[in-house]
């Protein structure tokens, strides 16, 4: 019998996810391992027994102070996976958001010191604890979609002091919050102004990495590969220089063209290739061969009024394991509401919904290094849990833009309770 101190009950069905251990490929996406009329019991914040609850009786022995959860005919998912995000920044621009959709160029914002500039400026200015803060109320955000763990990505400091200072303000948040946040340094984000690019990938390599490594400050290390940011050769040099200080390589990759960072991924066998907008036949064979997961960010294609949408349908046929993720940051996806991101990915990438399920969970999951911690309803996973105020999980990316998340649970902790609306007196 497994001792229980959390069990739910009166579920619809529960969406395992789960998948032996590794990420689902191609069509295994489609397949949610439901179980109709399920109960679920944890433990200490990890989930012991998942099951039908007729069952429940034969295998749990549930503790007499223990929680007892009614899920009142609510489907129960696993907690959200936000495998990519620039979570932790200072300030925001809505002035730039205002110019851009008045027709002002990108290049004339930035001329003007707006644009990511901006950004660097204010993250630069804040200190660890306002930077904790605003990572604290975002992650709190998060919770509310349903959203139970983050990658972050530095990437706003541009200098080492700022870099550093970032990746520990998410270490802060990490030991506050008792939630899975995976770091990554990404101080190959941009060139910073008045900068030579041979003289910023030199301190890159050379002084940021072995800093961030020795102080263990982040597990993956990635660059922005585009045209006119940083070339294939050069986020080579990144990477490599990552792996050789055990840090696992990201990639973000064909965003705006299709720069050939895909290849480079599978070349290092990266754990993920971010973007893929532009990503050509080549390039989805390439990653299908390294096992490499593409993260697909449809919300910046969105936000950003473009119409060039990663070609998903194709990359899942052809067997390729795909996330998703917001990619929230305050220039071209400011949002961290990752069921939105399902719609517009089953809407503009024609992924179904059993796909995009499986990619903001357990996929996700493993695009963060987490996925045998998280991302799916398994004995021995953390108990990170949604509750739905319906029994049709389809729901989700159908009714867009309403938060169907009712209950949430991290670690075993309830982060979000009964979100609804309170009847009027
Ligand atoms: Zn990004």
């Amino acid at each position: 019998m497994k001792q229980a101190d959390l069990v739910i009950t009166n579920t619809a069905e529960i969406i395992t996810v789960s998948g032996n251990g590794r990420p689902k490929r191609g069509k295994e996406m489609s397949n949610l391992e439901i179980i109709p009329r399920g109960a679920v019991a944890c433990n200490r914040g990890r989930i012991v027994w998942v099951g039908p609850e007729t069952d429940m009786d034969r295998y749990v022995s549930i503790e007499p102070d223990a929680v007892h959860v009614d899920a009142e005919n609510g489907a129960i998912l696993p907690g959200l996976v936000d495998c990519h995000t620039h979570l932790i920044f200072a300030g925001s621009r809505e002035n730039e958001f205002a110019q851009k959709i008045a027709g002002v160029p990108y290049m004339e914002i930035a001329a003007a010191g707006g644009g990511i500039k901006s950004t660097v400026r204010a993250t630069r200015a804040a200190s660890v604890a306002d930077l904790v803060a605003a990572g604290r109320q975002r992650i709190r955000e998060g919770f509310s979609f349903g959203v139970t763990a983050h990658e972050i990505k530095s990437g706003y400091g541009l200098d080492t002091e700022s870099e550093l200072k970032i990746l520990r303000a998410a270490r802060d948040l990490r030991s506050e919050m008792n939630m899975e946040l995976p770091r990554t340094f990404l101080g190959a984000h941009e060139i910073p102004p008045k900068t030579g690019r041979r003289e910023y990938l030199d301190l890159v390599c050379e002084e940021m990495i072995p800093r961030v490594a020795r102080e263990g400050l982040a597990e993956f290390c990635d660059v922005f590969c585009e045209k006119g940011v940083f070339s294939v050769e050069e986020a080579r040099r990144v990477l490599n220089t990552g792996l050789l200080h055990g840090l696992s390589p990201k990639i973000h990759a064909e965003q705006l063209s299709n720069s050939g960072g895909t290849v480079l991924a599978a070349e290092l066998n990266a754990v993920s290739a971010d973007h893929l907008d532009y990503i050509d036949d080549d390039g989805i064979h390439a990653l299908i061969r390294s096992g490499t997961i593409g993260v697909l960010l449809p919300g910046a294609v969105f936000f950003l009024g473009l119409n060039r949408y990663a070609p998903a349908r194709k990359m899942i046929d052809s067997g390729m394991t795909i996330a998703l993720s917001t990619d929230f940051n305050p220039g071209s996806c400011m949002s961290q509401n990752l069921p939105l991101i399902m719609t517009i990915a089953c809407t503009q990438c024609r992924m179904t919904i059993q796909e995009a399920i499986s990619a903001c969970t357990l996929n996700a999951a493993f695009a963060a290094g987490r996925g045998t911690v998280c991302g799916s309803i398994e004995p021995g996973k953390r108990a990170d849990l949604i509750i739905l105020d319906t029994p049709a999980y389809s729901m989700i990316p159908y009714h867009f833009g309403h938060n169907h998340v009712r209950h949430v649970f991290c670690g075993g902790i309830p982060v979000v309770r009964n979100f609804c609306f309170q009847s009027f007196p």
